[in-house]
Formats: structure tokens, C-alpha cells, sequence
């Protein structure tokens, strides 16, 4: 190890900072914010600057840098834009032993400031040792993204009930396990919904019950289309958090590689031969089993649960048997495929509306309103039609869609191998055969759809006559 981490308490002491510019501005405010006593000195200053030595927030020493101004200092930090300025204040510094930065520049400094995650009072520092701060700033973001911003509210509240857990933990062992439950269980799903007075007041109750019970919980995820990056930072974290994992057949493998090492990974999509109902209560039973036995379950679906995920279903049944829950949304296939084709789900010129519809066109389970969807001006995006083109065709057309109406379906959308293939709503059928269109494929009608050719940015497009 080429340098050693420390966390500085600067309160009350005095930190120099050489320069006025925008880079001394942005040191400066970071330095008050740990409440250090400020002192800039520069020719001049930004106005920002100026206006906190106005306020009396910083002392400001007007003029070029003398090494009197390192008198009653323990820190400094140098930011003018001249190396050999900035060399003078390092070397100065270095003379009486005072630590110093040299803004963006390892070589002349003697201490470094990381880049950090802020959820106070947890602090993340990272650094790499100033030879790649690119990367650093990369693992950064990772970390960001893992730690949404209450962690800093439970720690504030752990700190607060520090001498209770104790005094009702005494052993330490329970106490562990005490603070594993406080960090994972109910405590932090209330402050993530923003309750803090039930979070504490969860917290409270289960000091008074010594032994906290394992508590197990659901999280309903949503994986959206395939695109890993297309995982909002919720979802990453409950990922990273699971003990088990139901996963559809829609999730893609790179989503699956981003989740926890250690999690159980249980494949719940339809069995060959198994029927729907089968495989739904097979996935109820599962939820509940995983939950009561106090693991993190995560159940992760393609898309959005709550859109044509059955995301319902397993609330109900969840709230029946008492389970604790949480959901989580996801860009749902209409929307990504939309953006990724380069279609506007709605269009000043070209649609009003847009409807979400599942294609299951049998006879005896439509009860779509077929004249209302064939009328002009409105977005169709039909999810699970593939195997019913013709069917799906043939009733827009036969409740006075024009023939011409643009269509566009995107197959695997988002993901590295998606296609569009577009053209008019009459060659549907024969132009979905003719390119081998397979599931997953969402199919979008509507005057838009005639806008993929042109602004289309992503995947394979293929234009059909
Ligand atoms: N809950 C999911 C939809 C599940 S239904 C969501 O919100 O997206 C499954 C249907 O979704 C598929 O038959 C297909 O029509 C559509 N779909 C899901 N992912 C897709 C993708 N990557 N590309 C195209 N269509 C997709």
C-alpha cells in the first residue's frame, strides 16, 4: 500500500487554500462543509469567493502566496492553474511538515483527496492512488448505485439507540445479528418508503422483544426489456441484497450476472408442459416458503411486473399470508422497444393516445374493443402477438384501419441481436413470416410506427414492402 486512508477532523482547525478560482471554489466549499476554518489566498477571487469572505465564512489573504500564510495551518490544499506556483506551496509545506494537495496533481502532493460516497454520517472514500482517478471515479458510481441515500438515516438512527441495542444485546453475537436484522429488515424498508417514524418505531418494538424474529421479505422487480443498463438503481441494489432469486424466462443472462454471488437462483418460467395455472401457484408457493423462512426474496420479472407480469396476483397472495413486500418498477417492453426503434409513442402530429394490449385473440378470451382500436391517431403496442399476426391484422383492418397504417415489430429489444422490421399494416403477416420473427417481439401500429425508418439509431432494421 502506497498510501494510508485517513478521515480528517479539520472542525475548528485551519486549512489553507491557495488560489481563487473555480477548482479553489469547489475545495473550499467541500473544506466548510467538514466546518474546517477556511483561509484563501489568491490575487482574486471568483464571486462566490468573494461572497463568502464578505459573510465571514472564509478569511481571505489578497496577494501572491508567502510561506507566512502556512503559519497556524495544519492543511493545504493548492489549485491555482501554474504548476510552479502550485510546486512552491508544496515545497513550502513540505519544509514545516504540513500536509498538502496539489489539485489534480499526485506527484506534488503529499496527501490526496478521494473521491467519495456521501451518505453521512457514512462516508465511502476511494481512491487510486492518483494513477487512474477515471477508474476511481467508475467504483464510485458502482458503490453509489449499491447504497440508495437512507443509509445514512439508519446509521444516524442506529447511533441514537446505540446504549438501548446494547443495554437489550448485551452479547455480542446477538448484537450482530441484531444489527444484520436492523440493517436488512423491516427498519430500512420503511425509511427506503420514507417513514421514518415507523422506522423507528420498528426499531423501537423490537428492543423490546429481545430476540429478533427472522424476517423475510419479497421484493417484486422489475429486469426490464434485456438491457442491463436499462436496471434502475433500485433493482441493481435488490439484486445485491437477495438471498434468493425467482427469475422469468424473459430475463436476460447479463442481468442475472449483476446479482448477489452468493444468491440462490431459482428459474420459475413456464415448464414445457406445464400449464399457466400450474406454474403461477408453483411461484406463490415458492414466494411464501423462501419469505417465511426469513430470506430476501427477490422476484424478478422481464419488463414491468405490474404490466402483463401477473406483478397482482402475487401482491394478493403475498398480503394473504402475511408476507412483507416491496415493488420495484421496470421499463416495460413497450416503452424500451419504442426508443430503441426510434418510434415516439406519441406525436403531436400523429397520436394522441397509446394502448397497452396483450394479443390473446381466441375467440372465447377477446373481449377487446376492436372498433375503438382500429381508430386513427393512437398507438398500438400489442405484447405476446407473434403467434396472431394474421388474426390481429385482420380484425384492424376489418373494423376500418387503413391498410396502410405503419407498423414496426421489434424483436428482442434493446439487446445486441434486436431487429426491427417495419412496413404496412396489409404485408404484416406476410413480411413477419418471409423475415422469421420470433418471441420476444412487441408489435407497434399506428401513424409513429412510420417514423422507425428515419430516426431509427439501434439494431438491425429491416424495411419490408
Ligand atoms: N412484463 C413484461 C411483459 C411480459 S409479456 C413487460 O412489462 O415488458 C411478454 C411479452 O412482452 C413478449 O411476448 C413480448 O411481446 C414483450 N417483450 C418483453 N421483452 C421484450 C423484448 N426485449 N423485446 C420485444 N418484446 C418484448
Amino acid at each position: 500500500m502506497k498510501l494510508f486512508p485517513i478521515f480528517a477532523d479539520l472542525k475548528n482547525r485551519q486549512v489553507l487554500v491557495v488560489g481563487g478560482g473555480a477548482v479553489a471554489e469547489r475545495k473550499t466549499l467541500a473544506l466548510l462543509e467538514a466546518a474546517a476554518d477556511v483561509v484563501v489566498g489568491a490575487p482574486e477571487l471568483t464571486p462566490a469567493l468573494t461572497a463568502l469572505a464578505a459573510d465571514g465564512r472564509i478569511r481571505y489573504l489578497p496577494g501572491r502566496f508567502d510561506p507566512a500564510w502556512l503559519d497556524d495551518v495544519w492543511l493545504v490544499v493548492a489549485a491555482t492553474d501554474d504548476r510552479s506556483a502550485n510546486a512552491t506551496v508544496s515545497d513550502a509545506a513540505s519544509a514545516r511538515r504540513i500536509f498538502a494537495n496539489v489539485v489534480d496533481d499526485p506527484e506534488l502532493s503529499s496527501f490526496q483527496v478521494p473521491s467519495i460516497v456521501d451518505r453521512s454520517p457514512v462516508i465511502v472514500a476511494i481512491s487510486s492512488s492518483g494513477v487512474a482517478p477515471v477508474l476511481a471515479r467508475r467504483v464510485r458510481e458502482r458503490i453509489e448505485s449499491l447504497f440508495d441515500h437512507t443509509l445514512g438515516q439508519l446509521a444516524a438512527l442506529a447511533a441514537t439507540y446505540r446504549k438501548r441495542i446494547r443495554a437489550s444485546h448485551p452479547d455480542l453475537g446477538a448484537r450482530r445479528r441484531f444489527y444484520d436484522w436492523l440493517l436488512d429488515g423491516p427498519v430500512a424498508g420503511f425509511l427506503r418508503q420514507q417513514q421514518p417514524a415507523q422506522a423507528e418505531a420498528a426499531l423501537s418494538d423490537a428492543l423490546d422483544t429481545p430476540i429478533a424474529p427472522a424476517d423475510g421479505s419479497v421484493v417484486l422487480v422489475g429486469a426490464g426489456p434485456g438491457d442491463p443498463g436499462l436496471l434502475t438503481l433500485k433493482a441493481l441494489r435488490a439484486l445485491n441484497e437477495a438471498d434468493v432469486i425467482l427469475y422469468d424466462r424473459l430475463v436476460s443472462d447479463d442481468i442475472m450476472s449483476l446479482a448477489r454471488r452468493d444468491a440462490d437462483r431459482v428459474p420459475v418460467g413456464k415448464l414445457p408442459g406445464e400449464n399457466h395455472h400450474a406454474t403461477q401457484a408453483r411461484i406463490h408457493a415458492l414466494l411464501v416458503e423462501h419469505a417465511q423462512a426469513g430470506r430476501r426474496v427477490v422476484r424478478l420479472k422481464g419488463g414491468d411486473a405490474f404490466i402483463f407480469g401477473r406483478g397482482g396476483e402475487e401482491l394478493e397472495y403475498l398480503r394473504a399470508h402475511g408476507v412483507r413486500y416491496e415493488v420495484v418498477p421496470g421499463i416495460t417492453a413497450a416503452l424500451a422497444c419504442a426508443a430503441y426503434a426510434g418510434i415516439p409513442l406519441t406525436h403531436r402530429e400523429h397520436a394522441q393516445s397509446v394502448r397497452l394490449i396483450t394479443a390473446h385473440c381466441r375467440e372465447d378470451e377477446d373481449n377487446l374493443d376492436w372498433p375503438a382500436l382500429a381508430r386513427e391517431k393512437q398507438t398500438l403496442a400489442f405484447y405476446m402477438g407473434v403467434g396472431q399476426l394474421d388474426l390481429l391484422t385482420r380484425r384492424l383492418l376489418n373494423h376500418g384501419r387503413s391498410a396502410q397504417t405503419p407498423f414496426a415489430l421489434i424483436e428482442n429489444g434493446s439487446r445486441p441481436e434486436q431487429r426491427v422490421l417495419s412496413g404496412t399494416l396489409e404485408a404484416l403477416p406476410r413480411l413477419a413470416a418471409e423475415h422469421g420473427i420470433h418471441s420476444p417481439a412487441l408489435l407497434i401500429v399506428g401513424e409513429v410506427a412510420g417514423l422507425a425508418p428515419k430516426l431509427q439509431w439501434f439494431g438491425q432494421h429491416l424495411e419490408g414492402r
